[in-house]
């Protein structure tokens, strides 16, 4: 496919002196048109930040995001705008990010307002339109968001993302938040969209089992840096990462016909601070693979296979 994104070398710091988070360090990607890419990793490995750094919702401490070929972090205020309707983002909490004292109507007819794409009859009916694209009834559209169950709100937030008509939409966390009975009708709903509609998406979780059914790659990311990136099912059936086969092996097997045992691996410790992360690899201190070469240098993102990439000294070249 052709990149619909393409980051390369970007770096969000925050603070300064020497409490400097490093929260997303030196990621480089693609993200082709009309994929799924899945981004995974515990909390605080910053997923979330690269989403809204990508979308520049925060300024890039350095490096590159190209959008159809265009630097986003170039474009004057007015372009920024025009261009933000074309990338859109559904957050984790579909009840914090919903104005409680807006009704649904007029949540979902905000972004039509703030770029002046419709207004009196044919905003409403818009807004109609757009509530039966995400399973909800048009009626309701003058009803409160605290009117509505968790799995609704979230459809109300993606009726809202989708206003715009985007090509690009980052999936925060969509189902985290929700019943496990109902995530499955939220991810249902995210592809029939994307099928329709032609989106491309960035789906970020914080666990490998919630990405499976929807992504076509899945990223895995570790303290601000990306770890192993593949296609879904050469990342689910031969990770190469000792961080992903870790997180693999928290995940059952429903299917007793995959014969390979897996045996579920203990990582040692926490995640450290991304404020003093360790030297050379930022998994070292729990991976249980560790080399002596893994303190001293850090591993270089690379293309291991066609399309699998990783970053870990078991599979670096020897020079
Ligand atoms: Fe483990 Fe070393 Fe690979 Fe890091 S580089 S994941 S410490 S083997
Ligand atoms: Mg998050």
């Amino acid at each position: 496919g052709e990149p619909l994104l393409q980051v390369r070398n970007l770096k969000k710091f925050f603070g300064g002196g020497d409490a400097v988070v490093k929260a997303v360090n030196d990621l480089t990607f693609d993200i082709y048109r009309g994929e799924t890419l899945g981004f995974v990793g515990e909390s605080g490995c910053g997923k979330s930040t690269a989403g809204r750094t990508i979308l520049r919702l925060y300024d890039a401490t350095e490096g590159e995001v190209l959008f159809n070929g265009t630097d986003l972090q170039k474009l004057s205020p007015r372009q920024l705008k025009e261009t933000r309707k074309e990338i859109q983002m559904i957050f984790q909490d579909p009840y914090a990010s919903l104005n409680p004292r807006m009704t649904v109507g007029d949540i979902i007819g905000e972004p039509l307002d703030i770029h002046g794409l419709a207004k009196g009859e044919q905003r409403k009916e818009r807004i109609q339109q757009l509530l039966q694209l995400v399973g909800l009834n048009p009626e309701h559209m003058s009803r409160f968001p605290h009117e509505f169950s968790g799995g609704q709100r979230q459809r109300i937030g993606i009726a809202r993302a989708l206003a715009v008509e985007p090509s690009f939409i980052i999936c925060d966390e969509p189902i985290s938040a929700l019943d496990v009975s109902i995530q499955a009708q939220v991810v249902n709903l995210l592809k029939d969209l994307q099928d329709k509609m032609g989106l491309t998406y960035l789906f970020i979780a914080h666990d490998l089992s919630m990405v499976k059914h929807i992504s076509d790659r899945v990223a895995v990311m570790y303290l601000g840096k990306m770890v192993e990136l593949a296609d879904s099912e050469a990342l689910y059936s031969d990770p190469l990462h000792p961080y992903t086969e870790a997180l693999l092996s928290a995940i059952p097997i429903p299917d007793p016909a995959i014969e390979r045992e897996r045996e579920r691996i203990m990582l040692k410790g926490d995640v450290p601070s991304p404020i003093n992360p360790p030297s050379g690899c930022p998994f070292r201190e729990r991976c249980p693979k560790v080399m002596d070469i893994c303190s001293e240098v850090v591993p270089k993102w690379q293309e291991v296979k066609s399309g699998h990439f990783t970053a870990c000294h078991l599979y670096e070249e020897q020079k």
